[in-house]
């Protein structure tokens, strides 16, 4: 079967990726982006959102069952997506969960060498949107 032309990773929004126990690391600058995107305060963003992370930094607080706190059920998806953290951005390109893959990426292409074309321009991608918040065009 003739894969070319088929995406190398399409999300089926099955939520898996933001329900289980983990860290989201996120940075000041994503706390202040997603803070004013969802209306919070900083202060309460931190009180509400945040958790140490594993290591230096911070991450996403989590709900009692793992689920990260802008996971929503109905539609199934990300209350944030447009400003989620550089972390989710990556997922599947850069990593993935290792006990429960992401069904939307196609596993014959994890070692394909356009893979890390691909995880390139999503990279570059982020930098544009990134240099674009700090105001520098
Ligand atoms: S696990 Fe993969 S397919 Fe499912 S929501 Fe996350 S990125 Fe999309
Ligand atoms: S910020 Fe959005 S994409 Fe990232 S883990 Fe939370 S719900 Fe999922």
């Amino acid at each position: 079967m003739n894969t070319a032309n088929q995406p190398l990773f399409t999300c089926v929004r099955c939520g898996q990726c933001c329900r289980w126990h983990g860290y989201v690391q996120i940075s000041e600058e994503e706390i202040e982006h997603i803070a004013e995107f969802t209306g919070m305060d900083i202060a309460e963003f931190y009180e509400e959102m945040i958790m140490p992370g594993d290591g230096e930094g911070v991450s996403l607080s989590e709900k009692e069952d793992g689920s990260c706190p802008f996971y929503v059920d109905s539609p199934p998806g990300c209350r944030i997506y447009e400003c989620r953290p550089a972390q989710c951005r990556t997922y599947p390109i850069k990593w993935n969960n290792p006990e429960k893959p992401c069904p939307g990426i196609r596993r014959q292409n994890i070692e394909h060498p356009t893979l890390n074309f691909e995880y390139s321009k999503l990279k570059f991608r982020i930098f544009k949107e990134r240099w674009h918040l700090a105001g520098k065009e």
